[in-house]
């Protein structure tokens, strides 16, 4: 395909701020933002909010904070379309005065009337044109109208898609679409046009659910003597059940992701893949998505959203990723939880232990709770081993770890080797009574491990609590 060489690729991400932000959209964002990154381009964030009674600022700033997170970083913008309504207006003076646009004075009632005859005749329900060549008879200056777009009455639009391939639409499929409504404003259609037109945008990715817009928007560009963008249509993201991924399925919103301890890298890397491949490979680097990313490989068919090969992923990064990187997405679940970092160890130590053993940050979050917060029992665990014959060896364990002179990690091993023999138990009839003992549970890294994150004034004073809660 021909290609100005020196026009900058541009490509834009339009939300609509009517709702939470899905992560089909995220997935279209991302794509956009590798396409341009990839060609050297601009990508521009576009705040599609022209319908006022669903647009919310709520919406808006989820929308900001999502992309915000996964480091999608725009170029431009955001540009907010009820800014720019003078301009909307201007177009649309411009298509009236140059035939390719008209004042449709029709009534809501004779549409209606019109639209159940032609249901009646079983034909496709649309416009008559009666406005299309003159005023009709009889109307009142001051009767309210809508602008409808002189769409070609034949030949064929064609689509020639990035990643659904040719497609042909005949034009008398195609209505006069609405422009400005009574209120004189525009329409999704005319609005996204102009922007799309007058920002430059070179190539638009977005969701299959605009297909049909697409041949009307091609229509508009042609009227305004400008040449449309490459469209690319991305099929839908589908749940594991088959249905459009939804709330219904579990988490679909961008910011529930983060929420439940998944790092930006593992859902971008998940996303990527999910209906876009490069051989077989699975795990990218932000830089070799930008590298390898071609629309060409975008797969036509819907993609099924699998909860556990994100987890997968996400693990993956958590194990590999340094602590460094980790600190500020860790931090921001220990923050969610009240946890108080101050009266606990580092969080860099606790990165460093729990990163091999946890599939999210609310995990690695939840699961380290004891080393900040009281001492609570699990009930069931507090039964089980904190009894009579665990008594005996939390005395002895007590006594050894009072004289150690380093709290060490090797040294806390090495006393706790040297307890068992001494008091003749394996691992597990010391290690269970002990965490129990000192942080409520069974489950926590290695036994030295967790003695070490709680500290030694921690430990003996846990310890002591719990020897003197069992009654021989
Ligand atoms: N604002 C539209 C939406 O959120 C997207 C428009 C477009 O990409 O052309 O569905």
């Amino acid at each position: 395909m021909w290609m100005n060489l020196n026009t900058m690729i541009c490509t834009r991400f339009a939300p609509s701020p009517t709702g939470y932000l899905h992560i089909g959209s995220v997935r279209t964002a991302l794509y956009c933002w590798l396409f341009a990154k990839k060609n050297g381009g601009k990508f521009i964030l576009r705040i599609e909010d022209t319908d006022l009674e669903r647009s919310t600022q709520e919406a808006v700033n989820v929308i900001l904070d999502g992309m915000n997170w996964l480091g999608l970083s725009w170029d431009e913008g955001p540009y907010y379309q009820t800014a720019r309504f003078e301009r909307y207006k201007g177009v649309i003076d411009q298509l009236i005065s140059t035939g390719h646009a008209y004042k449709c004075y029709c009534s809501k009632d004779r549409l209606e009337k019109l639209r159940e005859v032609q249901m009646l005749k079983k034909i496709k329900p649309k416009y008559d044109y009666h406005c299309r060549h003159q005023v009709p008879e009889n109307t009142p200056a001051d009767a309210p109208f809508v602008i409808r777009f002189k769409n070609p009455l034949d030949g064929f639009v064609t689509i020639e898609d990035s990643i659904k391939g040719k497609i042909e639409i005949a034009n008398d499929e195609l209505d006069d679409l609405i422009l400005a409504r009574t209120d004189g404003s525009p329409t999704y259609n005319l609005s996204v046009v102009v922007d799309d037109w007058e920002m430059g945008i070179t190539h638009v990715l977005r969701g299959d659910d605009h297909i049909n817009n697409t041949p009307r928007q091609m229509n508009i560009f042609h009227a305004l003597g400008a040449k449309p963008p490459v469209y690319g249509h991305l099929p839908m993201i589908l749940a594991l059940d088959g249905k459009k991924l939804s709330k219904r399925h579990g988490a679909a919103s961008v910011l529930e992701f983060k929420e439940a301890g998944f790092l930006p890298h593992a859902l971008l890397n998940y996303l990527a893949r999910l209906g876009w491949s490069h051989g077989d490979q699975e795990i990218f680097s932000i830089e070799e998505l930008i590298e390898f990313f071609d629309t060409h490989r975008i797969n036509a068919a819907p993609a099924a959203f699998n909860p556990e090969k994100l987890l997968w992923l996400n693990q993956h990064y958590i194990k590999t990723y340094s602590v460094e990187v980790l600190l500020p997405h860790v931090a921001y679940h220990f923050e969610k939880l009240g946890l108080d970092l101050s009266k606990g160890p580092s969080l860099a130590d606790i990165i460093l232990v729990q990163k091999e053993r946890v599939k999210t940050l609310k995990e690695m979050a939840e699961k380290s709770a004891c080393f900040y917060s009281e001492l609570v029992y699990e009930p069931m665990a507090k039964e089980k081993f904190l009894n009579a014959q665990a008594k005996k060896i939390l005395k002895v364990i007590y006594h050894n770890l009072d004289n150690l002179q380093n709290w060490e990690k090797e040294d806390l091993h090495a006393c706790v080797q040297h307890t068992m023999q001494e008091v003749g138990v394996k691992m597990p009839e010391l290690a269970q009574p002990l965490r129990v003992a000192t942080i409520g549970d069974t489950t926590s890294p290695s036994i030295d491990s967790t003695l070490m994150l709680l500290g030694r004034e921690k430990t003996l004073a846990r310890l002591t609590q719990s020897i003197q809660l069992i009654t021989e």
